[in-house]
């Protein structure tokens, strides 16, 4: 589609435009208290495009009982479901996220609105991930002022939330049956590679109670931390046998690149403690929480069943501990087949807007897109704007390159028009 690349070519300014206008929309979560802001912009976008729009709310009850951990958060929780149908035979649904992150006291530029310097665009969400948003809006009206036609109907679902989960607006979305396509692209992503695949995440929690006495005569209480070492150990060796084992799924080109790490990886961590009162107290509790990682190929029941065996094991060896423990799924894992026509699709076309080979890869991370595709059964795949080792997403002075930004413009364009 030369005429539209090269039109497109003409409409940088605007979609930086556009991406000012987004960042302007203060979206960090948490709190999440302007999502209906950002949404009633995308919506007259996309009625502009004639597109048929419906803005989502999802339910506070239904809110609060699937992230039990975040009904402190204020706002609606609004997301956007917007759908062109043209009479094509195929679907595509296209996503990404609104929601961002904090910003800290120590960006160089303010955080809230774009600042163009030295080729690049710094502003908090701009790689992840308002820059897709603006790049497929400035696509969509090109594409309407040249009176070309995408040759998929279009599904596009911009969603909230994402940054904190486990239940996101896509989630929602999903289970509201909202995502009917053929083929999903989500924009959420970086440039670096093409992301096919995802890790599973599930979150542990082990609490180990003891008794408490005046540290003098501890003797006469149980220390609740001491208690937690042998469980500590415990975790250590399974952590090190989980780490051994390797996915068939290529790593992204940034973990082989630093660490030689060739495919994505299972990992296990406990990553909070809490415990104690004073240094005079026998602490009559100790709380440990991580996380476990796990591959496309492995089975939550499975790693249930691997975690489980290492409690009753610490049961045994140590009956004197007393001690409860959960083992929950946040997200499944997600891994779509690398020779799916649609995933090859994508990656000739990325590849040859970004001028380079662009590898399939798996995220060692966990997305809400997997949840997305556990209930859709769709083939998906996630391809962005921002550089990971370059971008700064979640950190200070967050930026995408102008060009990246320009050939995501193009990306899109053909993607959707051949
Ligand atoms: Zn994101």
């Amino acid at each position: 589609m030369p005429i539209l690349s090269d039109y497109l070519g003409s409409k940088t300014e605007d979609t930086i435009r556009i991406l000012d206008d987004l960042v302007r929309i203060q979206t960090s979560v948490p709190p999440g208290e302007n999502y209906e802001k950002v949404i009633d912009y995308a919506a007259q976008k996309l009625k502009d495009l004639d597109f048929d729009i419906e803005k989502i709310f999802m339910p506070r009850e239904l809110f609060e009982k699937k992230n039990p951990r975040l009904s402190h958060l204020r706002g609606d929780r609004v997301n956007l479901s917007a759908i062109k149908n043209t009479g094509a035979k195929k679907t595509l649904l296209i996503n990404t996220h609104f929601d961002v992150v904090p910003a800290s006291p120590n960006w160089s530029v303010p955080p809230f609105e774009c600042t163009v310097k030295d080729g690049c665009i710094f502003g908090r969400g701009v790689a992840d991930s308002k820059g897709g948003p603006a790049a497929l809006f400035t696509v969509l009206l090109a594409m309407q002022e040249l009176d070309i036609a995408p040759r998929y109907n279009l599904n596009i679902a911009l969603t909230t939330d994402e940054e904190m989960g486990p239940y996101s607006g896509l989630c929602h979305l999903a289970d509201l049956g909202k995502l009917k396509a053929d083929y999903f692209l989500s924009m959420d992503g970086d440039s670096d590679d093409i992301t096919i695949a995802s890790n599973g995440n599930v979150d542990w929690q082990i609490d180990i109670f003891g008794k408490s006495y005046h540290s003098g005569s501890s003797f006469m209480g149980v220390n609740a931390i001491e208690k937690s070492i042998p469980v500590m150990n415990e975790l250590m060796l399974l952590k090190e046998k989980v780490e051994m084992r390797r996915s068939k799924v290529p790593a992204s080109m940034a973990v082989t690149q630093k660490t030689g790490i060739e495919t994505l990886m299972p990992v296990l961590n406990i990553n909070l403690m809490n415990a104690g009162v004073k240094q005079n107290i026998v602490p009559d509790r100790c709380t440990m929480k991580g996380d476990r990682r796990f591959v496309p190929e492995e089975k939550f029941e499975d790693i249930r069943n691997e975690f489980d065996s290492i409690m009753s094991n610490v049961r045994l060896k140590y009956p004197q501990i007393e001690l409860k423990y959960s083992f929950d799924e946040i997200y499944a894992p997600m891994l779509t087949d690398m020779n799916h026509p649609w995933i090859k699709e994508v990656r000739n076309i990325a590849s040859a807007t970004a001028g380079r080979t662009v590898n399939l890869a798996g995220a060692q991370g966990s997305l809400d897109v997997a949840y997305a595709v556990k209930v859709t059964g769709l083939p998906a795949c996630c391809f962005g704007i921002g550089r990971r080792t370059q971008s700064n997403a979640h950190a200070d002075d967050e930026n995408i390159k102008i060009d990246d930004l320009v050939m995501y413009t193009r990306f899109l364009a053909t993607l959707m028009c051949g």
